[in-house]
């Protein structure tokens, strides 16, 4: 079979192999290689073994959230599905909920749960003395009934104020556990999953940005940083940075900021916690402490694509350390980054055609981890 080449200006350069390898029509071009862009690709490949896929990112590692998050497996806290309840309709609420439980079983049983060092310890909501323990306690057994029915796990919520002591957390007055909640590792899932990839054949390419898609005939052609690449079927993946690329409404980039403290002797936290409503989080990992949020302090200002830090949600991630999640235990700061999610009014995924031969996969709020390979999945499906 003839491979046919396109050549532009930036592809001078190249060897005949470079070309013939990257610079041929594919059946599949996957733009960004987060956990989205990644299941995508596989699960296309999955159905089409044949497929010549390849996957453009345009950092020199995938650059938005999927290597800078806090890896909580997590599908719903009370409050925040108390505060859900209150605003979306109902039906798309338990949709949302399920949606991330079937794209946790997914995503486990892809990666693996050694591969990706999956702990279920718990998830935790704590509640401060102004919060709304007594109305979020009280929900308790209406949830573990919709619970129930949708993932077939009786009370997976409970009252668990007894062990506040335990983790050695202060300026607490009530804590709940969702007995099903996990953590995981993003490095090693994120490693496991691009050597899944790799191993399957497909093809990834770092710092090319796409800039534009034209639909030609049956052929999409991307213009990127390098040139043009051309495929029959294409998926965009790229979440937060949509859009940069896309005419799309209703999907907003979101900062979120972190850090993590030195290892920490007999740290006594162990579990994924949440805390105003889900707007900060924190868990243990490697002995240490890995604290996140804290976006709600500036919502307009974190309404952005920079990867950087700000001393304003920095300083209060560290006062949350100092007076409640650590207020006994001499810490020190080991590092800070942020990193960028896609957030919508609505917390259901866009996936769907955005012209004949493209179809996107963006906006997932802040449970990317939970419902990327479903997306991923589903994207491929479409396409
Ligand atoms: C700090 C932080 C903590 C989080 N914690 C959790 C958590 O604990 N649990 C959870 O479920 N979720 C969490 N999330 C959310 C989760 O990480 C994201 O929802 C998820 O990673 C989104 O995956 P994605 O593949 O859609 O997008 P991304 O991972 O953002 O991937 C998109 C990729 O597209 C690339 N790209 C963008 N534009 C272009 C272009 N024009 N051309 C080529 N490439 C492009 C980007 O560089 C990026 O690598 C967190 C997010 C952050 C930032």
């Amino acid at each position: 079979m003839v491979v046919k080449i396109s050549k532009n200006n930036n592809t001078a350069s190249l060897s005949y192999w470079e070309l013939k390898n990257y610079f041929k029509t594919f059946d599949l071009i996957v733009v960004g290689s987060g956990i989205v862009g990644l299941n995508a690709a596989l699960a296309y490949k999955k159905i089409n073994k044949n497929a010549e896929i390849l996957i453009l990112e345009k950092g020199f590692l995938a650059s938005g959230g999927s290597t800078k998050n806090a890896g909580f497996s997590c599908f719903g806290s009370v409050s925040e599905l108390l505060s859900d309840l209150s605003k979306i309709p109902e039906k798309r609420v338990w949709e949302t909920v399920k949606m991330r439980w079937e794209g946790l079983k997914l995503l486990r049983s892809i990666v693996g749960d050694k591969n990706m060092r999956y702990q279920e310890l718990g998830g935790f909501e704590i509640f401060d003395s102004q919060s709304n323990f007594e109305t979020c306690s009280d929900q308790l057994n209406f949830l573990n009934k919709q619970l129930h029915s949708l993932i077939g796990k009786k009370n997976t919520y409970s009252v668990a104020s007894d062990k506040i002591k335990n983790f050695r957390l202060k300026n607490i007055s009530g804590m709940l556990l969702n007995k099903y909640e996990g953590q995981l590792d993003t490095a090693f899932t994120m490693d496991k999953l691009t050597q899944l990839v790799h191993d399957k054949g497909i093809k990834i390419l770092n710092n090319i940005s796409v800039n534009k898609l034209n639909d030609i005939g049956n052929l999409a052609e991307l213009e990127s940083n390098f040139g043009v690449f051309k495929s029959k079927k294409v998926i965009v993946a790229i979440n937060g940075f949509a859009k940069d690329l896309l005419k799309i409404k209703d999907v907003e980039p979101a900062r979120a900021q972190v850090l993590i403290t030195k290892p920490i002797k007999n740290l006594k936290l162990k579990g994924a916690f949440h805390y105003d409503e889900g707007y900060y989080y924190f868990r243990n990992i490697d002995d240490r402490v890995l604290l996140g949020g804290g976006r709600n302090l500036d919502l307009k200002g974190e309404n952005t694509t920079e990867i950087t830090t700000t001393p304003k949600i920095q300083n209060r991630l560290e006062n949350l350390l100092k007076t409640m999640v650590l207020a006994d235990t001499k810490f020190e700061i080991e590092h800070r980054w942020a990193g960028i999610m896609g957030v919508g009014n609505e917390k259901k995924p866009v996936i769907r055609h955005y012209s004949k031969n493209v179809v996107c996969a963006v906006r997932m709020g802040g449970m990317g981890v939970a419902i990327g390979s479903l997306v991923g999945k589903e994207a491929a499906d479409l396409v």
